[in-house]
């Protein structure tokens, strides 16, 4: 049987996600009330694990669960990704 469902247009049905990172999901949201960057990486993990810098002790206030092993995770392949985007830069 064939999905014709694989495009973007109509609202996906989303399941119950949960955060790979703080463990948040619909029912427990961190307390600034993210979103999901992806489908298991809340805005508030996300935030942190790209910008470092002063965010990290408000994620840890706001994350549901902050596992900050976890985080480093997320920012190492972050850091992997934008690695291949941003080359040439002047310094
Ligand atoms: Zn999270
Ligand atoms: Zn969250």
């Amino acid at each position: 049987m064939k999905t014709k469902e694989m495009e973007s247009k109509a609202e996906p049905k989303r399941s119950p996600a949960q955060c790979r990172v703080c463990n948040c999901d619909q029912m427990h949201a961190c307390k600034n009330v993210c979103s999901w960057v992806e489908p298991d990486l809340c805005s508030t993990c996300h935030t942190a694990a790209t910008a470092i810098a002063g965010v990290l002790a408000e994620w840890r206030k706001v994350a549901v669960d902050p596992d900050l092993q976890a985080l480093n995770r997320e920012i190492t392949a972050l850091k992997g990704r934008v690695g291949t985007q941003k080359a040439g830069r002047a310094g």
